[in-house]
This record gives structure tokens, C-alpha cells and sequence, in this order.
């Protein structure tokens, strides 16, 4: 049409300038109709996946035994399973450090408040933009027949305060042990996303995290027991909505879908 209006002008400028001005209302209209009944491309709201960045720490370990970061390794892809690509995760860097500790030993400080025997052991080697999972040996305790298997320090309120805190709540401790069931990752995760176990909720906000039945409670990710296996879609929606709220400064990308198919 451009090129049409321009050739035409340089043989008669008189009549091409109303033909001009009719070619622009006509386009205008057409502009006009076209945005008035099709959705313009920058109103359609993407689905936006967070893809968060993970470093694995195996603490306590002077000899690169291949099994742990085999097992790493199918432990993030299980993550990413679980989490039906509305968060993905990528395993960034593994590290090893013959310095070690036992985790229900760093549970008990952490619980009395007294973090400088933790941060001694995982400051020197700790990565920013990431989330960094330290694995370290567990035990049983006296007159107990489980042992811890991970535990993730959370900020009570003020969440927006996660990015100036980094990387002091960008941690999860986790046992060696608790790679072998792969579950133990994606309830730490759980928590580390915003999430409380089922028990922690009231009745209200059972309900409205999708947790409505003893069968939903009892196979839900964030329960205890073999048979834990699925978050509900509430669980993975409010996971995502804390990721791109609190969380981007660990992403390495979001990715927008505008798939409408
Ligand atoms: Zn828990």
C-alpha cells in the first residue's frame, strides 16, 4: 500500500492527496476495529516459570565418592518432576569441603539461635544467586529410632527482606541420607517456597491450599511418611507467587509463555 501511495504521488500530487487522506482513514478505521475486537499481543498475560538456581555443598567429604553427585543430580530432576514446570530448578555447582558436621548437632544451635558454629562451617565457600543445599551426616537420636533429615531457616515475617538477607536464608540443610528417598528435598523446597506442613494450618488454610481430605493430607509433599508423593495446584501456585515475589534474585531467567494453544 506504501509503495502504491508513493508512486501514484509523483504523477499527480492533486488527486493522490485524497487519496492519501483516504487511504489514512481507512487505515485508521481499520486500526481501530482491529484493536477494538482482537486482543492486542501486549495484553495477554504470560505464564511466567521461575527457574530458580541450585548449589549442592557435600560438607564433610575429602574424597569425590561419584555416587553423591549421581544421586544429587536425580534428586533436582525429581524436583523438577514434582514441581509439574511451574518452577524449574537448575543444578548450578557442586562443592566439596572436608569440613564437616552432624545436622542434628547444627539443628540444636540453630534452635537455640546461636548460628556462629554454622556460619563458620558455610560461609568461606557459600555462593550467592542460589539456592545452596549443604549436605551433611545425620544420626539417630538417643531413644529414637528416625534421625533428622533436613531443615530449612525461614525469615517469620518481612519475606521482602529475603534479597538484602542473602545468602543467610537462601540455605537448605539437608542429610546425606535424605538424597536415597528424593522426597526430602522437595518438602525442604516446600518450606523454603513459603510452605508449612499440613499439621501447622488451620482449618481455613487446609481448605484453601487444596488439602481437604485425611488421603490429600497424608500424600502431600509437605506431610511426613513413605507415602508422600504430589502438591495440590494451590501448593505449586502459591510456591510460584513467592518465587517471583521474594525469590527473583536467585532465578538465572523467568521464562514467559504465551502459548495459547
Ligand atoms: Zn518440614
Amino acid at each position: 500500500m506504501n509503495a502504491w501511495v508513493t508512486i501514484s504521488m509523483s504523477i499527480n500530487p492533486a488527486i493522490n492527496k485524497i487519496k492519501f487522506s483516504t487511504i489514512c482513514s481507512a487505515a485508521v478505521l481499520t486500526l481501530f476495529l482491529f484493536s477494538a475486537f482482537t486482543p492486542a499481543k501486549n495484553n495477554l498475560t504470560p505464564k511466567q516459570i521461575p527457574v530458580l538456581n541450585i548449589n549442592f555443598y557435600m560438607m564433610g567429604r575429602d574424597n569425590l565418592d561419584m555416587d553423591v553427585p549421581l544421586k544429587i543430580g536425580e534428586n533436582v530432576e525429581y524436583l523438577n518432576q514434582e514441581f509439574e514446570g511451574e518452577i524449574l530448578f537448575e543444578l548450578n555447582e557442586i562443592f566439596m569441603d572436608s569440613q564437616g558436621a552432624y545436622l542434628p548437632d547444627l539443628y540444636q544451635n540453630f534452635r537455640r539461635g546461636a548460628h556462629a558454629e554454622i556460619n563458620r562451617i558455610v560461609k568461606p565457600l557459600e555462593k550467592k544467586g542460589g539456592v545452596n543445599v549443604y549436605l551433611f551426616d545425620t544420626y539417630c537420636e538417643e531413644n529414637s529410632s528416625t534421625a533428622l533429615m533436613g531443615f530449612t531457616p525461614r525469615l517469620k515475617m518481612r519475606e521482602e527482606t529475603y534479597a538484602v538477607n542473602s545468602p543467610n536464608f537462601d540455605r537448605i540443610y539437608m542429610a546425606y541420607q535424605g538424597l536415597e528417598d528424593r522426597s526430602t528435598l522437595v518438602h525442604e523446597m516446600g518450606h523454603f517456597l513459603g510452605l508449612k506442613h499440613p499439621w501447622e494450618l488451620g482449618p481455613g488454610d487446609k481448605y484453601q491450599m487444596g488439602l481437604r481430605n485425611a488421603a490429600e493430607i497424608n500424600t502431600n509433599h509437605m506431610a511426613y511418611g513413605a507415602n508422600v508423593s504430589s502438591f495440590t495446584k494451590q501448593q505449586l501456585e502459591k510456591m510460584k507467587m513467592h518465587a517471583l515475589k521474594y525469590r527473583t534474585y536467585l532465578m538465572s531467567k523467568i521464562i514467559s509463555n504465551y502459548n495459547r494453544a
